[in-house]
């Protein structure tokens, strides 16, 4: 486990050494959310999905949800300030897929006994070959003001020519283009996000 220095006894009550060698990808969080530990499995996700820039753009140290876009980011600190002030886990699917992979997560988040932060696990649930019809990106993809708004849950691609139409275009997730901006798509919003993000 990497782990912050000041934030190591209050990690005493954990088997350090299973979360270590977990598959699952484990963090943990205080309860300012920031990051105070993550297992290997955690560095090895990063570079194999994010690039090794990830693991110096979020170290430890960091606030956690700072890697959420806004809406997302709310989702999840009133989720985790719920579960810090009534002890309880919190539990929330996923998707990370790849250009070719869809993947589906399976994250548990549980206050830790001693209500100093939060120990996050990441599971993957499935990973397939993708099913879905794939798209071409085009002119309907971009707003009138040059933005492709993405789905930052399933990674789908806004088509602004067709309300709330949206689209899977592989080569905005194997290649994303700096005007990439991210929101929830309608489907994701109503089943996976369904507390008021507006
Ligand atoms: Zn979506």
């Amino acid at each position: 486990m990497y782990i912050q220095n000041c934030f190591r006894e209050n990690l005493l009550c954990l088997d350090l050494e299973s979360l270590s060698q977990s598959n699952d990808t484990v963090c943990v969080i205080d309860t300012d959310f920031r990051l105070v530990a993550f297992n290997e499995a955690w560095v090895n996700f990063a570079i194999t999905n994010n690039g090794s820039d990830v693991l110096q753009k979020y170290p430890l140290g960091c606030v956690i949800l700072d890697a959420c876009f806004h809406d997302a980011k709310e989702f999840y600190r009133k989720a985790y300030a719920e579960i810090l002030a009534d002890p309880d886990r919190f539990d929330q699917d996923y998707e990370c897929s790849s250009d070719a992979v869809h993947r589906l997560f399976h994250q548990t988040a549980y206050p830790l006994r001693n209500n100093t932060g939060i120990l996050i696990t990441h599971h993957l649930v499935y990973e397939r070959q993708y099913a879905g019809t794939p798209h071409e990106f085009g002119a309907q993809h971009v707003s009138k003001d040059g933005f492709i708004v993405q789905c930052a849950h399933c990674r789908k691609v806004q088509d602004h020519s067709k309300p709330d139409t949206w689209d899977w275009v592989p080569s905005l997730v194997r290649d994303p283009l700096p005007n990439i901006s991210h929101s929830f798509c309608s489907a994701c919003l109503d089943f996976y996000y369904p507390l008021p993000c507006q």
